[in-house]
């Protein structure tokens, strides 16, 4: 059992790269560290359907940190609710994104991105289940 699920800790929802070498603080609010208790539970349902360890690139992201790798303010990775992650174990990005859209699993958005990356969001009250494809060209939304 890790600290803030069953399968993630909270050093691997909060850690950035680009915070440690400016000196910036991601320590996240009490109410985002709620949220990311709620982000990792329902990440444990993707890391038991793909049976494979989860490798997260980029969770909760303060403003600046945000800011500082060019997204929007609107990121849902300021809420908390975002993570970005690869499954090298289970398959590529696209393999890991078909998985998950094909599964019951309730998210918000699911994106594959740049074919580097897959982004997923949950929220509380439910998910829309909107999957994306961006990649150079722009947004593609797929079934
Ligand atoms: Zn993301």
């Amino acid at each position: 059992m890790k600290n803030l699920s069953k399968y993630f800790s909270f050093r691997e929802l909060t850690f950035s790269k680009i915070a440690e070498d400016h000196g910036i603080d991601n320590a996240p609010t009490p109410d985002i560290l709620e949220k990311l208790k709620y982000t990792a539970s329902q990440l444990d349902k993707v890391r038991e359907l793909l049976g494979k360890p989860v490798n997260i690139s980029s969770g909760y992201r303060c403003l600046q940190v945000n800011r500082r790798l060019g997204s929007k303010d609107t990121s849902q990775h300021l809420k908390g609710e975002a993570v970005d992650f690869k499954c090298e174990l289970f398959g590529n990005p696209k393999q890991v994104f078909d998985a998950i859209k094909k599964s019951n699993i309730q998210f918000d958005q699911l994106i594959l991105e740049f074919n580097s990356w897959v982004h997923i969001s949950f929220v509380k009250e439910g998910g829309r289940r909107e999957c994306l494809i961006i990649d150079r060209f722009g947004v593609e939304r797929v079934k």
